[in-house]
């Protein structure tokens, strides 16, 4: 198994395809952080771990919004740049309060939940989405996966 696969980087800003607006906000991981996964590169949504790391001085951030915490992502090649690039967004199952760009990720991706599937209507896209968060939470919560909560990848907040 490839799994797990580290990715971290500052997350930057997305070309806003309507990720709040769908209840699914994705935190996007620049390109050069994506190489670890461009050897599966399989397109698709995984599921896995999360967690984002403030910069010194910055407020409103409780300390449950800095722990390791459940997320899908989701792998797909750009159409921005002609599908030339693979991009990954990371949509963290945590109720935020405030935006984090330019916040260093870091994730570790530990399996695959499905491929890019074209939808007809919004409502199919949503109800697919609610299936996937459902799917990660159920994975993650087995015994066998919360030793990676304490990955070298995170930091141990007290
Ligand atoms: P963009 O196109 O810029 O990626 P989105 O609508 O996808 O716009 O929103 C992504 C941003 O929302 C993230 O970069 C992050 O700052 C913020 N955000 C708030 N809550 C979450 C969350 N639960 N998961 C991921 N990003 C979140
Ligand atoms: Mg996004």
């Amino acid at each position: 198994s490839p799994y797990p696969i580290a990715l971290l980087g500052p997350v930057q800003k997305g070309f806003g395809r309507g990720g709040k607006d769908l209840g699914c906000p994705t935190a996007n991981l620049p390109d050069d952080s994506i190489t670890p996964i461009s050897t599966v590169a399989t397109t698709g949504v995984y599921y896995g771990f999360a967690q984002i790391l403030p910069p010194e001085g910055v407020e409103g951030f409780e300390k449950d919004d800095l722990e390791v915490l459940p997320m899908v992502m989701s792998l797909g090649w750009n159409p921005f740049y002609k599908n030339e690039r693979l991009t990954a967004e990371i949509h963290i199952l945590h109720p935020f309060k405030r935006d984090f760009y330019g916040f260093e990720m870091r994730a570790l991706v530990l399996g695959y939940i499905r491929p890019e599937l074209d939808y007809t209507t919004l409502e199919a896209l949503i109800e697919d989405i609610e299936t996937d968060k459902k799917v990660a939470l159920n994975c993650l919560e087995r015994p066998g996966y919360q030793k990676y909560k304490r990955d070298p990848q995170f930091v141990l907040i007290e």
